[in-house]
C-alpha cells in the first residue's frame, strides 16, 4: 500500500484531501480550520525545517510528497522539496498558474517591503489584501494615509487603520461595495491566483485603481509539476498512488 503525505492550507489541497483513503495524511500549519470530515488521517503543526520532515517521511513509510502550499509559502516548498531529496522519494507540487493582467489594468510589481512602501508614497487609501504582514507595520503608517488591512482574522487597528476579518470566496458586490465605502485608491496584493480573490482586481480594474502586486518567491524544483486538481488526481490515478 502507497502512502501520500499531502501538504496543504489552500482551497485546492483540501479537494485532494477529499479524496485520500485513511492510508494517507492530510498536512496542514495549523493557523486556518481543520477539517474534521477527511477519511485520510490529518495531521496539524510544523516538522521543525526539512530534516524533520525528512524524519516524519522516513517514520511513517511516505512514499510520495505532494506538496499542495500557497505560492507564496516558499518555506515549507522547499523544505518539501529538500525533505523529499533526503529520503528518497518523490515530490510533486501543485503550483497554480498566476493571474495575468488584462487589459484596463495598472499592476505595478514589487519586490519586498521596503518597495512596496515607496510605491505606496502617491495614495492615501490602501487596501490590503496580504495577509498579517502589514499589522507589524501599523505604527509606522505615514500620516497622510489611512489603511484597510484585510486578513483570515480580525485584529486591532489605530486610528490610521481598519483591520478586517474575512474569509474568501469573495463576491464582486461586496468588494465592489468595499471599495467604495472606503474609497479605496490603491489595492495591494499578492498574486495567489485564486478563483476566491480574484473579484478585487475586477473591481479595481473598473475604477482604474491601480494594484501593487507583490512578486511570487521562486520554488524549488520537485519531480513533477501540476496546475490544477484535476491534473494532480489523474497523475495519481494512472500512478498507483490513489
Ligand atoms: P511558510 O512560510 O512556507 O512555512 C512556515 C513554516 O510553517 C514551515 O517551515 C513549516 O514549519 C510550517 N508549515 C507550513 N505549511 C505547512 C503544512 N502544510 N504542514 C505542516 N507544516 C507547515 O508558510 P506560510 O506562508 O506561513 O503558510 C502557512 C500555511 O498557510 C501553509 O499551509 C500555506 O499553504 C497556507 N497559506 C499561506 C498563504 C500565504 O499567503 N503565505 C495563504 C493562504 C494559505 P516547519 O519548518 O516547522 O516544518
Amino acid at each position: 500500500m502507497k502512502r501520500i503525505l499531502l501538504l496543504g492550507g489552500v482551497t485546492e489541497a483540501l479537494a485532494i484531501a477529499r479524496t485520500l483513503g485513511p492510508e494517507h495524511i492530510y498536512s496542514l500549519a495549523g493557523i486556518g480550520r481543520v477539517p474534521d470530515d477527511l477519511n485520510c488521517q490529518v495531521r496539524v503543526g510544523g516538522y521543525g525545517g526539512a530534516e524533520g520532515l525528512a524524519q516524519c517521511i522516513r517514520d511513517e513509510g511516505i512514499d510520495l510528497l505532494l506538496d499542495a502550499t500557497h505560492p507564496y509559502a516558499a518555506q515549507i516548498s522547499q523544505n518539501a522539496a529538500s525533505a523529499a531529496r533526503l529520503s528518497g522519494i518523490p515530490c510533486w507540487a501543485l503550483r497554480r498558474p498566476a493571474w495575468q493582467p488584462q487589459a484596463g489594468d495598472d499592476w505595478r510589481d514589487v519586490s519586498d517591503w521596503a518597495e512596496l512602501i515607496q510605491a505606496l508614497e502617491p495614495f492615501r487609501r490602501p487596501l490590503f489584501t496580504l495577509g498579517r504582514e502589514p499589522l507589524q507595520h501599523l505604527n509606522e503608517i505615514p500620516p497622510e494615509q489611512f489603511w484597510t488591512l484585510r486578513a483570515l482574522d480580525v485584529y486591532p487597528g489605530n486610528p490610521r487603520c481598519e483591520v478586517i476579518g474575512a474569509r474568501g470566496p469573495f463576491l464582486i458586490d461586496d468588494e465592489r461595495a468595499l471599495f467604495e465605502r472606503r474609497q479605496i485608491d490603491v489595492l495591494v496584493s499578492k498574486n495567489s491566483g485564486s478563483t476566491a480573490t480574484e473579484p478585487k482586481l475586477e473591481v479595481a480594474r473598473e475604477r482604474g485603481v491601480p494594484v501593487l502586486v507583490l512578486k511570487r518567491p521562486v520554488l524549488a524544483a520537485v519531480d513533477r509539476e501540476f496546475q490544477s486538481v484535476t491534473d494532480v488526481l489523474k497523475a495519481l490515478s494512472t500512478s498507483d498512488f490513489s
